[in-house]
């Protein structure tokens, strides 16, 4: 088969089972997936005909894939910082979210995340928000691939005026987007178990099986959510999850920072998923996720970012550096979280959290094309002894030159292709203008 699309001249991190490394590699792809990968002496010479990208001596890595979004939530992006998560939701983000969320200022919003998530690496992200339609369109126009989750919460919300309307629209969206476009899988997003009644938990979680969709939820966040269930329920946030059968393999609980032994275990065997914030939980002080045991038990883990407001922003590549130092000093052990391990849960391990292991998450045969190359030519970057530490400790999101998804350039010597991002920032501006009054 001929390739349309070689990539050369550079080292490829594949992030498989086995984390090969080639040096000097060449990936050729067609029709927007892998067809070949391998030492450059092994491309053939009619590959030539393809289009070629010269990587030059970077770094040729999966897209990065940040297992927990909120897009719009760019535009309150420093609005309120430096205050307990109660104070700063109450108080700050939800009379915001009500005042400011509509229809155009998601797209504003969205927009400005997937420019930021190209030009730092990001190809797919899971989202959960309102006006999730609009998000949609968005990602569409941005070309990132994304599962995406419209919000259900059990109180008067941007888009969803009539709580008793929360489940109702989630499955529009659903129903909506489903086999819709290649690129997104639609999702249903319930808060929390505390801002969502038994029954609206049950009844999202039963259309999303009834449609084999992803169920997300924040989970046990902070101490206050757990003592909350202690008094009420007499039992832990995951143990009240999994008695309503919330738990199973299309579950992607995020954050669960306070969970017992019990809990870990009860994860496990219901191979339910986690994505692990850590920049917003220290941001909150949340606490520390024990992601050290989650993937002892076996349990799928992937990093998210978290929205912007609690961020504050959309770099995984910063993501990954917060996450292997914040275990190690947690549990005064520099050997936990090895850059291999950090880098895995932003790549394969994050497609594993949101069932997506056979298509993304690795450089492989058969494949997606979601491809990023990291530009080395950088005095952080030099010398290179081990490309994988570079990845963690080292780059940032402006080292990412090149972005793919499905094959197709959405950035290009850092050009990007899709959006307007002169337009995105004047119009996040003009927004901000507003919103500080
Ligand atoms: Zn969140």
């Amino acid at each position: 088969m001929a390739y349309d699309l070689v990539i050369k001249n550079g080292t490829i991190i594949t992030c498989n089972l086995n984390f090969d490394i080639i040096r000097n590699g060449f990936i050729g792809m067609s029709d927007g997936r892998i067809q070949g990968i391998g030492p450059a002496e092994k491309i053939r010479p009619q590959d030539n005909s393809a289009q070629i990208i010269d990587a030059q001596g970077g770094f040729i890595v999966p897209g990065l894939i940040n297992t927990h979004t909120h897009l719009p939530m760019t535009i309150f992006r420093g609005l309120a910082d430096d205050l307990p998560l109660q104070t700063w939701l109450q108080e700050y983000i939800f009379p915001a979210e009500a005042e400011y969320i509509r229809s155009e200022t998601v797209k504003i919003g969205a927009s400005l995340a997937c420019a930021e998530m190209i030009l730092s690496g990001t190809t797919t992200c899971c989202d959960g928000y309102f006006f999730e339609n609009e998000i949609a369109q968005t990602v569409q126009t941005a070309g990132l691939r994304a599962i995406l989750g419209q919000g259900v919460i059990d109180f008067p919300a941007p888009g969803v005026p009539d709580p008793a309307q929360n489940v109702t629209q989630a499955i529009k969206f659903m129903d909506r987007w489903k086999n819709n476009t290649p690129l997104i899988i639609p999702s249903v997003f319930c808060h929390t178990p505390y801002t969502c009644t038994p029954d609206t938990l049950e009844s999202a979680k039963q259309a999303a099986i009834e449609r084999n969709l992803l169920f997300q939820i924040h989970a046990a966040e902070t101490q206050e959510e757990w003592q909350q269930f202690q008094s009420k329920h007499h039992t832990t946030p995951v143990q009240f999850l999994d008695r309503l059968n919330l738990l199973d393999e299309n579950t992607l609980l995020v954050h669960a920072i306070w969970v017992n032994d019990l809990d870990i275990e009860t994860i496990a065997s219901c191979k339910a998923t986690i994505s692990h914030n850590p920049q917003s939980n220290m941001k909150l002080a949340s606490g520390i996720a024990p992601v050290t045991q989650f993937l002892a038990a076996g349990i799928a883990v992937g990093i998210g970012t978290d929205g912007c407001a609690s961020n504050n922003d959309l770099d995984l590549l910063a993501e990954m550096d917060s996450a292997a130092k914040l275990h190690k000093v947690r549990l005064s052990d520099p050997t936990v979280m090895d850059a291999a391990t950090v880098l895995h849960m932003a790549t394969l391990g994050g497609a594993k959290a949101l069932g997506l292991e056979d298509e993304i998450g690795s450089l492989e045969i058969g494949k997606q094309a979601d491809i990023i190359i990291i530009d080395c030519q950088k005095p952080h970057l030099f010398p290179a002894y081990h490309p994988v530490s570079h990845l963690v400790y080292a780059a940032n999101g402006a080292d990412v030159r090149d972005v793919l998804v499905a094959g197709k350039l959405l950035m290009q010597n850092r050009k990007l292709l899709t959006l307007d991002i002169e337009a995105i920032m004047r119009a996040a501006n003009n927004l901000k203008e507003n919103v500080r009054q």
